[in-house]
């Protein structure tokens, strides 16, 4: 729980500039550390967030740090480059 909230207090900084790739919609990021209330299943199976237009910045800079990514290394369609 931690890491949520630190998540959105400091959701108003920048993304790391060394951060590559893009969201594969995995939601993997939508379950730290629980299922969030607005992760909705659709018809087909899949899951959607049903506020997506309007999410916070929490959620649409995630992962916004190395840190962060590390939660989500496994499956998360980002990565980010050390070297630099
Ligand atoms: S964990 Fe990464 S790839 Fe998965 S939904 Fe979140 S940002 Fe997208």
């Amino acid at each position: 729980m931690r890491h949520k909230i630190e998540r959105v207090f400091t959701s108003i900084l920048p993304v790391d500039k060394n951060r590559q790739g893009n969201c594969n919609n995995c939601g993997a990021c939508c379950r730290l550390p629980n299922r969030c209330v607005f992760l909705k299943a659709s018809e087909d199976g899949k899951e959607y967030c049903s506020i997506y237009t309007i999410r916070p910045p929490s959620c649409r800079k995630f992962p916004r740090t190395i840190e962060q990514y590390q939660h989500v290394k496994e499956v998360c369609g980002y990565d980010f480059n050390e070297d630099q």
